[in-house]
């Protein structure tokens, strides 16, 4: 089965103590559509400017990306620009543009509305809402957003929510959102909109999962060393996705290990700037990683 991911196509600038990069390629959609390349087929719905490097678009070709629904457009590319100080788990946004998505109207190209997993990545919810709609009969939809859609777009995003099956966020995105400082209150009231499940990404400790069926936890990978932690988040949703479409199941089991493999693939991707690492990643490596993580909460209950 194959995959549709919607979502910011971007220029990041990000400074963390490792060094710091200025105009590199990523966007939510990006390191979405990456890591679940690596599982399944990809097709890919954004928009970028003139001055969005063809190498980059190659690149996602390369990959075996589909790129038919990715609009060049004339203006500017989507800019985000962002710092880490100690708390590797929060981004501080200094400045976002969103340039030519302010104006993105997408129109999916015909062969994208049969799709039956739909990624609705990190970006404008009104916008994920139009890519939705134009989808004929989705077997599973997951969307992921941040603060500043919380911020700006507060009731286009409890719209869409009761219209998706799974909602990626992180911590203090559901807090923010349900306007509740207890996390398990806060999960229960965002679930209430009718999602089958809620997953909860707490960078370094990992992930609380809250599905029909009861709860869910996996720690994150054990690292030495963090080099970047953007596109974790992204990384994380898009090995859940791409794996779930490749096994074409929707169970707790497989959620579960859809959760696991996203981990491992988040995992690579904090080792270095923008999508250095996630590049170069192989199944296999995927796997050993999943299997380490496996072993790490395995115990005897007797
Ligand atoms: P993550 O670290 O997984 O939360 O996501 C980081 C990515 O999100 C970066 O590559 C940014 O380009 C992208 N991003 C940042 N702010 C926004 C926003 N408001 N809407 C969509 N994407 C964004």
């Amino acid at each position: 089965m194959s995959l549709l991911v919607v979502g910011s196509v971007a220029l990041d600038s990000v400074k963390t103590s490792f060094g710091e990069v200025s105009e590199v390629l990523g966007g939510a959609a990006v390191y979405s559509s990456v890591a679940a390349s690596i599982f399944t087929q990809v097709n890919l719905v954004g928009v970028v400017g003139d001055d969005f490097p063809k190498e980059y678009i190659e690149y996602l070709q390369g990959r075996g990306i589909d790129t038919k629904g990715l609009k060049v457009t004339k203006g500017k590319t989507f800019r985000w620009k962002g710092l880490y100080e100690e708390n590797l788990n929060e981004a501080i946004t200094l400045e976002t543009q969103l340039n030519v998505f302010a104006s993105f109207d997408p129109e999916l190209p015909q062969g994208y509305k049969d799709i039956k997993y739909v990624f609705l990545a990190n970006i404008d919810p009104t916008l994920q809402l139009k890519v939705l709609r134009q989808i004929k009969k989705p077997k599973l939809v997951a969307l992921d957003t941040m603060n500043y859609w919380i911020n700006h777009k507060k009731d286009a995003l409890l719209e869409i929510i009761k219209e998706i099956d799974v909602m990626v966020v992180n911590e203090a995105e559901v807090k923010q959102l349900s306007k509740e400082d207890n996390i398990n209150k806060a999960m229960e009231r965002i679930m209430a909109y009718g999602l089958k499940c809620l997953v909860v990404k707490k960078g370094e400790y990992g992930v609380v999962a809250l599905h029909q069926e009861g709860f869910f936890f996996l720690p994150a990978f054990p690292l030495k060393e963090v080099k970047d932690p953007t596109g974790a988040g992204d990384t994380f949703a898009g090995g859940f996705m791409g794996y779930l479409s490749s096994q074409d199941e929707i169970s707790f089991h497989c959620l579960k290990e859809a959760i696991a493999y996203g981990t491992a693939l988040a995992s690579f991707n904090v080792e270095d700037f923008s999508l250095e690492r996630l590049r170069l990643v192989k199944r296999e490596e995927v796997l050993e990683r999943v299997k380490s993580l496996k072993n790490m909460v395995k115990f005897k209950d007797n």
